[in-house]
């Protein structure tokens, strides 16, 4: 069943020159896929996920996502399904960094309004698997990149949400933690059927995904089945 569908994606920025990041994407994800989006720096990787995700708009195209024409969605609606169904792990974190780790991690369920036990108990749990349990009570301002990094997995996969999309989500990461991530991905795939749409540079990664789509130049180059 597909969850996740883009028809004629396209993404020009404006500007003195303006650049074409995305000419025409299609594509469909199916629920509880593990997609990893591969290409070359400046292909439209980053691009395309913002659209997917619903964090800028597309200058032509459609998306549907979970039953839903998002684009047909105000920006309140639009807030509100990111809120209920996505999760998102940004390239360059998008920490706040005046709270401290754990405060970070139980954002999008105290905005859903989520009981401060419930929320606590899950982002210490979430702390504790990509191991910075003894790290929760550190401002993001003391904590180094890779420290940054698990942070912004952890807070992304704490609305247990549909959807996951990770923008090189290991890039700052040694070979341990990278494979400790990687696997927890993989399990959130297999046993709550999270489907994850994951940008990544590494070889080594295309194990642990269902189907690799290379991007090149704004277009799809070619789609592999993986794992
Ligand atoms: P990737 O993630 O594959 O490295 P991006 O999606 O970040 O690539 O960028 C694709 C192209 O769009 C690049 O040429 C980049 O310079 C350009 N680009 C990305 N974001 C912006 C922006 N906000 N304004 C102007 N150009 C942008
Ligand atoms: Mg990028």
């Amino acid at each position: 069943m597909v969850i996740i569908e883009a028809k004629g994606l396209k993404k020009i920025f404006g500007g003195e020159v303006p650049v074409e990041a995305l000419k025409a994407i299609d594509l469909q994800i199916n629920r509880g896929e593990f997609v990893g989006i591969m290409g070359p720096s400046g292909s439209g990787k980053s691009t395309l996920l913002h659209m997917l995700a619903l964090l800028d708009d597309p200058t032509a195209g459609k998306i549907i996502m979970d039953g839903t024409e998002v684009e047909k969605l105000s920006s309140m609606q639009k807030t509100n399904f990111r809120l209920n169904k996505l999760g998102y792990v940004f390239q360059e974190y998008a920490l706040l960094p005046e709270l401290n780790a754990l405060e970070n991690v139980c954002l999008p369920l105290m905005m859903l309004g989520a009981p401060a036990r419930e929320y606590r108990r899950a982002a210490l749990e979430l702390m504790e698997t990509v191991g910075l349990g003894l790290r929760a009570k550190h401002l993001i301002s003391q904590m180094s990149g890779g420290e940054q990094q698990r942070v912004a997995i952890a807070r992304a996969l704490v609305n247990k949400s549909k959807i996951l999309f990770a923008d090189e989500p290991c890039a700052n990461l040694d070979t341990r933690n990278s494979g400790i991530v990687m696997n927890l991905l993989r399990r959130l795939c297999d046993e709550r059927r999270q489907t994850i749409v994951m940008v990544t540079h590494e070889p080594e990664h295309i194990q642990y995904a269902d189907r690799i789509i290379w991007i090149k130049d704004g277009m799809i180059e070619k789609e592999e089945k993986a794992g």
